[in-house]
């Protein structure tokens, strides 16, 4: 199989890539929408890479699944998927198979392949919300229904704030992007993207550099838990909220390192923008053998 197609659903944009040994052949990127515009831009890659078809379909989607019948269940930020069986549906229509997994492990799954291609590490989404993805002795970990690694719902604080998951006191609510917006608001009376949050804690404003100070220790304590359970090699990040990198990686490796007695690298993803595209590609190749 070489002949493969990447699906990258994300809550805003969606993106796609013909790819044939690890090169991007043919690319498109639109705002998320449903099978009409995933099967036009589908074909459009497939067209331009000069396939008459694909050999296979990975879409990685972030929304809980049923991996096994390729179904994206209950998903509130993506209206037009609810319910889609996407691989019955691509496969109808490209002839073809097709596989669905969750975004963040297919990311994983990119820096496996084409990244930093460590045998033990866990993969981080630092954006809007928190995802994650394990690779444990040179394997995909999916765990039962294809959901773990998910460390933005590791519970912190039982008392913390409310998370958009229903649970209190999660990673995502202290540290994911919308839970900082929120904690803004709630702390210090002001609407404040995470982006805008952090640029003025780097300008030194007392207030918003608390909250960020919060957050990464709240990142730190969620990577010593998995840290020491897995003992990984490598943590690596991608997602929004890394283009502040070199401002946020000092505080949450200070956190991490008092709090874990392992100590794995951290660095950010090597394929970009594209991890979880390629990944998406790789996916047929790791997919779960239910
Ligand atoms: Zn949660």
């Amino acid at each position: 199989m070489e002949r493969l197609v990447g699906v990258d659903i994300g809550g805003t944009r969606t993106r796609v890539a013909a790819v044939q040994r690890g090169q991007i052949l043919a690319r498109r990127a639109f705002p998320t929408g449903g099978m009409a515009e995933l099967q036009k831009a589908v074909e459009e890659v497939v067209r331009e890479a000069g396939w008459s078809k694909p050999e296979a379909i990975g879409v990685g989607a972030p929304a809980p699944m049923d991996m096994r019948q390729g179904v994206i269940l209950h998903a509130p930020n993506l209206p037009h998927w609810n319910g889609v069986n996407v691989v019955k549906e691509l496969g109808a229509l490209f002839g073809c198979l097709v596989f669905l997994g969750n975004d963040a492990t297919c990311a994983a799954i990119g820096e496996l392949v084409y990244g930093w291609k460590s045998k033990d590490f866990l993969y981080v989404t630092w954006s809007t919300g928190i995802g994650g993805g394990i690779v444990a002795g040179g394997e995909v970990v999916w765990g039962t229904t294809g959901q773990a690694g998910e460390i933005g719902h590791i519970p912190l604080r039982p008392d913390g704030p409310r998370c958009r998951c229903g649970k209190r006191g999660c990673l995502e609510a202290f540290a994911g992007g919308l839970g900082l917006s929120d904690r803004a608001w709630e702390g210090l009376g002001e609407r404040l993207s995470a982006l805008e949050l952090v640029k003025r804690a780097q300008q030194g404003d007392p207030g918003p550099a608390r909250l960020v100070d919060e957050a990464c220790q709240a990142m730190g304590q969620a990577l010593a838990i998995v840290a020491e359970l897995l003992e990984p090699e490598l943590i690596v990040f991608g997602g929004g909220l890394t283009h502040s990198w070199g401002f946020l990686e000092p505080k949450v490796e200070t956190a991490l390192r008092e709090m874990s007695r392992v100590k794995p690298r951290l660095e950010l993803t090597r394929l970009g923008d594209d991890v979880g595209l390629l990944g998406a590609a790789a996916l047929p190749f790791h997919f779960p053998k239910f």
